[in-house]
């Protein structure tokens, strides 16, 4: 009998998946998980060259006399007008708890005026049941292996949400999924984000200090503010800090770039009418369990912007991110050693080549998962 696949998730990061109150999260809700799994799937499909289309734009409407069928290689696994989504998702949630309880923090680097605001968001474990054919489960598991490495689960991955470990997988697929099935001859498209152009960035640290936190810009202000004692004491027992803000906001402005747009393009911006995603997420630092170890993590791809302010952009990143030292000495952090990783290339926005991407995602799907 074909069983579902049973995934246990365990969160590093908040999970943000929205909620029927704004600013709160009632529940782990499916379709921010599946909008997330179908938003990574976009980013590989495209990277191997295969079809993708642009849900902000237009969606692929299943017509049976059109070459497959109308249908995008996306739209095949995830469904589109006309064509169901392949796999059934039920998540049990049972065992997450709201990160701290009450409402946003808002993280504010001393030298800006609004800050970020951070919602809770949950964390804990939870299992993913996928009803699906044996090849289905496959693919899916293979995309959750990516996504569980490199990616994040939910809404707000540019905010560092959502980053997840899997910590049990129960009625494997049989045989494991070969992404060269989706491998094609679609070029970069620089106004949609694609595989062969990311960056993904980590850092492992172990600090000097056990409350090192208090110096990172706008951390240590928390501690010292009334309103979020109880929320500071619930991500201490976490083992999480929110350096996010402050790293962004060394990315951000500690630079001068060449136009006022440039970083509007790569950070994001809500202007006027206009909404425009970040092009970088950055995790939170989270402590590693049982180890003195610190870890954070994310990725970026390039803005849609000329190929001198892509340069601009990479090399702002590098001189940050490229080495532990500068990346720690931008939040303050004093370590007894880290190190920095950074995939696949060795430098920011590299291009890959499809066959480069495919090896890739063939080396993500190595991964222990303990039983
Ligand atoms: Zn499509």
């Amino acid at each position: 009998m074909n069983e579902p696949l049973e995934i246990t998730l365990k969160t590093l990061t908040p999970l943000w998946t929205g909620g029927v109150e704004t600013g709160r999260m009632d529940r782990v809700h499916e379709t921010g998980i599946l909008g997330s799994l179908r938003w990574w799937y976009e980013v590989v499909v495209r990277g191997l060259g295969g079809s993708a289309c642009d849900p902000t734009g237009h969606s692929c409407l299943y017509d049976p006399d059109k070459p497959n069928q109308g249908i995008c290689d996306v739209c095949r696994l995830f469904g589109a007008t006309g064509w169901r989504r392949r796999f059934r998702l039920a998540i049990n949630d049972a065992d997450v708890q709201d990160t701290w309880s009450g409402g946003a923090i808002n993280v504010k680097p001393p030298d800006r005026n609004r800050g970020w605001y951070l919602p809770a968001g949950q964390m804990g474990g939870l299992r993913l049941q996928i009803v699906a054919d044996e090849k289905i489960k496959a693919q899916v598991l293979a995309l959750l292996q990516f996504v569980e490495r490199h990616g994040n689960f939910g809404a707000r991955p540019q905010l560092g949400y959502g980053l997840c470990q899997i910590e049990k997988v129960s009625n494997d697929p049989v045989a494991s999924y070969d992404w060269s099935v989706l491998v094609g001859s679609g070029r970069v498209d620089s106004r949609l984000p694609d595989l062969r152009t990311f960056t993904f960035f980590t850092l492992t640290f172990e600090p000097e200090r056990g409350d090192w936190w208090r110096d990172v810009p706008g951390v240590g202000a928390l501690a010292r503010d009334n309103r979020y004692r109880g929320t500071v004491d619930a991500l201490l027992r976490r083992g999480l800090i929110p350096i996010t803000p402050a790293l962004k906001n060394v990315l951000r402005y500690g630079a001068q770039w060449s136009s006022g747009a440039l970083p509007h393009h790569f950070f994001g911006t809500l202007r006027g009418e206009e909404r425009r995603r970040g092009r970088i997420g950055l995790s939170w630092a989270y402590r590693l369990p049982d180890s003195a170890l610190w870890q954070m993590r994310g990725w970026a791809y390039p803005p849609q912007t000329g190929e001198s302010q892509q340069r601009e952009v990479a090399q702002r990143l590098q001189a940050v991110l490229g080495k532990p030292e500068t990346w720690l000495q931008s939040l303050n952090i004093r370590y007894r050693q880290a190190e920095a990783a950074i995939a696949p290339m060795g430098a920011f926005f590299q291009p890959l080549s499809t066959a480069q991407a495919q090896q890739f995602m063939h080396e993500s799907a190595i991964v222990e998962v303990q039983g």
